[in-house]
């Protein structure tokens, strides 16, 4: 036993009655009480990844989300995959998809302040991010966003706020294939908002796409236009 952390005094109970100068028995150690261990207040994670999971609840926090602070017990991830249920801590939800969803993580914070700006929704930003998988980032121009096989951009028009959806170029083949090529068209949408690009570019597929145009047989000049 630790002796370090008891109390203990010198007796033997066989001295009880002993008169002084009769012979006593060898005095024992005997334990008062053992002095608890100084308790350390348990110590929050070191966060030195993008994501923290908490043990014991499974919610997912940002790694600058203030609730951090005070896990003990985490797992930590730095890519929130598109196919695991993810339970989102409700303060920092938008924060951990935008951090999901950006090449440079120094994007983040104008990314986040551009989506809310133009008041994209979290689940929108959340089935964009994390359900798609796609990645944004920040260009000159605007914002760049790879989803499925295709670049997007949302380019900014003028000071107001105003901005245009781009889709890369591409030629399309005789047997319906296509290659892509430099630089963007314009993808006309109705209406005109960051909001219905996003849904637009998250919904497009490029086969159902030219199934649609040759429907409604429309000439080849105009398929070129409106790729
Ligand atoms: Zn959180
Ligand atoms: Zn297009």
């Amino acid at each position: 036993m630790e002796e370090k952390n008891c109390r203990y005094f010198l007796i033997n109970l066989r001295n009880a009655g002993k008169k002084p100068g009769q012979k006593q028995n060898p005095a024992g150690k005997r334990i008062l009480w053992k002095e608890k261990k100084p308790v350390l207040p348990p110590q929050p994670i070191k966060v030195t990844h993008n994501f923290v999971i908490t043990k014991r609840s499974g919610i997912l926090h940002d790694r600058e989300c203030f609730c951090v602070r005070r896990i003990r017990h985490g797992r930590q991830i730095n890519k929130i995959e598109p196919d695991t249920e993810v339970r989102f801590c409700k303060w920092c939800q938008r924060k951990a998809v935008v951090r999901n969803g950006v090449k440079d993580v120094s994007d983040c914070e104008i990314c986040e302040k551009f989506f809310d700006e133009k008041q994209v929704s979290t689940s929108l930003l959340t089935r964009l991010f994390v359900e798609k998988g796609a990645e944004a980032e920040m260009v000159p121009v605007g914002i760049q966003i790879y989803c499925g096989d295709d670049y997007w951009r949302i380019r900014w028009k003028n000071e107001k706020g105003a901005s245009v959806l781009e889709h890369n170029n591409y030629v399309r083949t005789i047997e319906g294939e296509r290659y892509f090529t430099k630089g963007y068209h314009e993808q006309h949408i109705r209406p005109n908002t960051v909001t219905s690009a996003l849904r637009y570019l998250m919904a497009y597929d490029y086969t159902a796409h030219h199934r649609e145009a040759a429907k409604k047989k429309v000439s080849h000049e105009y398929e070129k236009s409106a790729l």
